[in-house]
């Protein structure tokens, strides 16, 4: 089970010494008292405790939590297209079989019908399991931040959601690339 002490880093990332205290509003950032000096002309610059009151409640808060229901129905829809191709290759592959042994063809290329089907069974299989991957790092973000906003000060889930972009964009960019790498089916009926 995760503490509330693991899951937030009340320290500054530049300066890992010094506690972050502050938060410019107009740079969007959390700052040290280091930092801060470099914040001294903004014109909204507060202490951490005044910027992170209801922040449980806040649209960043709902934001990333809508986000990441969005990434795991789109790693549920890979799932479902995969398991949609499975089915609807084997059929392919059954149908060409009978094609074939009406004209009696069907041995010579059998083996080589078989093996296209295995390879491309196992690269589907390999693709939804990766999706299955993604979408239960997806969930356990989305239990990480339920467990945060319950458990966590006002301070520990403003510092905490404010360094959490960097982990959305991860798992978005990952969800991407495994959508642009799903293979395209090799067409069975090329055979020769
Ligand atoms: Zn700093
Ligand atoms: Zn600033």
């Amino acid at each position: 089970m995760d503490t509330v002490a693991n899951l937030f880093n009340p320290h500054c990332q530049v300066h890992s010494d010094s506690l972050l205290e502050y938060f410019c509003v107009d740079h969007d950032q959390l700052c040290c008292q280091y930092c801060r000096k470099k914040h001294s002309s903004c014109q909204n610059t507060m202490s951490l405790t005044l910027s992170s009151e209801g922040i449980q409640f806040s649209h960043k808060v709902s934001d990333c939590m809508k986000q990441l229901k969005t990434f795991d129905s789109t790693c549920q829809d890979i799932i479902n297209n995969r398991d949609h191709c499975v089915a609807a290759l084997k059929t392919d592959v059954r149908r060409l079989k009978e094609t074939l042994s009406q004209n009696c063809r069907i041995d010579k290329i059998e083996n080589s019908l078989n093996e296209k089907l295995e390879d491309n069974l196992k690269k589907l299989w390999n693709e939804k399991q990766y999706a299955y991957h993604l979408k239960r790092e997806v969930e356990s973000t989305y239990d990480k931040i339920v467990f945060a906003t319950t458990h966590g000060t006002n301070e520990q889930v403003f510092i905490w959601i404010h360094t959490f972009d960097w982990e959305l964009k991860k798992i978005e960019s990952n969800i991407r690339n495994a959508i642009k790498s799903l293979k395209r089916l090799k067409n069975i009926y090329h055979l020769k």
